[in-house]
């Protein structure tokens, strides 16, 4: 089987390289692409050539333009990466008859409601970010190829910025921290999603009626407050010296970011561990992980 593996060094990229490479050749770019092909997500009709000139059996999409704050600004930039170039990817794949794999977001939904979102639920994105990651999806699916979407959320890995190695340096600092305690969601680990990406590949590659969107996250919930508080408490298992003392819930409205967030950021994982027949352990097994591998280096 060959692999285009796009944005190799973001958290997910990363952990792509080490989990797809059992399933056989795989080429793998970052921005700056690598003998005459590029991996630019700027460039659609450069991805578009790329893809015509590899002809892989499956493409693997980790590159995105992520920064949720900054999108409300920079519109075009990350519409370019998450929309126009994903759809010039997706179009090349049915062209060549490859998989498209592809992330995409629990921001794609309005985050209103106590209960986990459905794949089938309405989608309705509350920031700009959210709305370029719709139009990706929207794309790949209308270009006709075979496709995985995982939506995620709230992704963490060893490698890479996250929320969870923010609130561990935050917390060898300040003795005291409020943190937003109405955002509920699960923590998933760049590993576990690299990992669920490596079985799905094979069993769709032999099964295209697996074709489709899929909420790709950890089980359980927590909020952000909840989140952290773990991560401190298991910190302090694993030795780690910690200043802070005090640690307050606060509601998003005391905390105003340029992109408004979802409140309920829940996506029901049923379909995916139904229809690949795996397991999505609670999203504590991945962070006591990873908090192993950071806290014993
Ligand atoms: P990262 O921000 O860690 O990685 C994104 C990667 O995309 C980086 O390697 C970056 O490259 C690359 N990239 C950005 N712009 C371009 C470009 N113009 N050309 C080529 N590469 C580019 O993201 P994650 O690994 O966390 O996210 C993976 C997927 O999961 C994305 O689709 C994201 O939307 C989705 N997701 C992420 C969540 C999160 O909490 N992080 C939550 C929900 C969904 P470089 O390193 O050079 O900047």
């Amino acid at each position: 089987m060959k692999i285009l593996l796009l944005g190799k060094n973001g958290q997910v990229g990363w952990e792509l390289q080490r989990a797809l490479a059992p399933l056989g050749d795989v080429i793998a770019l970052d921005r700056h692409g690598l003998a005459g092909l590029s991996g630019d997500m700027t460039q659609p009709q450069a991805i578009y050539n790329t893809i015509m000139t590899v002809k892989p059996d499956v493409v693997v999409n980790a590159a995105a333009y992520t920064a949720v704050d900054l999108a409300e600004t920079e519109q075009d930039q990350a519409d370019l990466v998450n929309h126009q170039t994903v759809k010039a990817a997706a179009e090349a794949c049915q062209q060549v008859n490859a998989l498209f794999v592809h992330y995409s977001t629990d921001y794609v939904f309005d985050g209103l409601g106590q209960t986990s979102f459905l794949e089938t639920d309405r989608i309705a994105p509350l920031n700009v970010y959210g709305q370029t990651k719709v139009q990706g999806e929207q794309a790949i699916i209308a270009s006709g190829c075979d496709y995985l979407i995982f939506r995620t959320s709230w992704v963490y890995a060893a490698r890479g910025k996250n929320f969870l190695k923010t609130m561990l340096n935050l917390a060898q600092q300040r003795e005291e921290l409020s943190i937003i305690d109405d955002q509920v969601g699960a923590p998933t680990s760049a590993e576990l999603i690299a990992d669920i990406t490596a079985q799905a590949i094979p069993q769709t590659a032999a099964d295209s009626m697996k074709t489709g969107v899929y909420h790709l996250v950890a089980s359980g919930e927590t909020s952000w407050f909840g989140y952290a508080n773990y991560v401190f408490e298991q910190a302090r298992v694993f030795g780690l010296e910690l200043a802070v003392q005090k640690v307050n819930p606060i509601p998003t409205m005391t905390y105003p970011t340029p992109a408004t967030r979802p409140h309920n950021s829940r996506l029901n994982n049923q379909k995916l561990q139904q229809t690949f027949r795996l397991n999505l352990p609670h999203w504590q097994e991945g962070v006591k992980r990873i908090l192993a591998e950071l806290l014993s280096k």
